[in-house]
């Protein structure tokens, strides 16, 4: 029986009984940050995911697009922001233990959550042999009364969770995948970085410095501005809501895929 048919004839009531203990540390151990521009996994989850590789996951970031509208400045081309900021990526990666760089080098501004940008993450996700995945929130709209949400990462984020779920465990989607030998596999542990919803807020205490000085290395987005002190106090806001309080954290919103 399809993974959709087990799922429509079991219901939702069966899941709302069990209980998920969120996990700080997964469960898996390769795991696969999916984002749609460079900077966004520093912001993130660049100190869960050092946190992570310290403690022995072997990590892997794809950055859906090249990053080329992420300047006003009349003087720099999108072609040369494009090979700077894949530099400033691969500067950053180092220092949070980021081994791997997948980027799909999509148009900056322009993605949407179509079924070929589905196809590319199932892809990416079967090549690494992904545990685990930590993407942006399909869901979000809006962060408080100031911020509307970046379409790309909303647009990113809905092909990420597409793509865990049904795409990258099920043999008969992409079957052009099957000819290239990249197997289903099915995703158990999924991480929301920036949810609405939060449920698990990991220990970054001895990781902030990794990545406020991550972020430093975005330097065509930083300008004249360190990020160091606004980015240790959201981290501090989000440490107090950690049980017990911890110094900085990070939060998610933790799922436990069955099957
Ligand atoms: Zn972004």
């Amino acid at each position: 029986m399809p993974d959709e048919a087990k799922q429509e004839i079991r219901g939702e009531a069966e899941f709302e009984d069990e209980v998920i203990e969120p996990r700080e540390i997964p469960e898996g151990k390769r795991v696969l940050v999916i984002t749609a521009h460079p900077d966004d996994a520093e912001f993130g989850c660049g100190g869960t995911v050092a946190r992570w590789a310290a403690e022995g996951c072997e990590i892997c970031l794809c950055v859906v697009t090249d990053g080329s509208s992420g300047s006003d400045d009349p003087e720099m081309t999108p072609a040369k922001l494009k090979a700077t900021r894949h530099e400033e990526q691969l500067a950053a990666n180092k220092i949070l233990g980021i081994t791997s760089l997948v980027n799909l080098d999509l148009p900056d501004g322009m993605i949407v959550p179509d079924l070929a940008l589905r196809r590319e993450l199932v892809r990416v996700i079967r090549q690494f042999r992904a545990d685990v995945i930590v993407c942006q929130d399909p869901t979000s709209w809006f962060h408080g009364n100031r911020y509307i949400n970046h379409p790309d990462h909303r647009a990113v984020a809905i092909a990420a969770v597409e793509a865990v779920f049904p795409g990258a465990g099920n043999r008969n989607y992409f079957p052009e995948l099957l000819d290239e030998g990249l197997e289903p596999i099915k995703i158990h542990e999924v991480y929301i970085s920036n949810s609405q919803q939060p449920d698990v807020w990991v220990d970054i205490s001895d990781f902030i410095d990794q990545k406020v000085e991550a972020l430093r290395q975005h330097k065509s987005q930083m300008g004249d501005w360190d990020p160091g002190p606004m980015v240790s106090k959201w981290a501090a806001e989000d440490g107090k809501k950690r049980t017990p309080p911890v110094a900085y954290a990070e939060d998610f919103r933790y799922m436990k895929i069955d099957g």
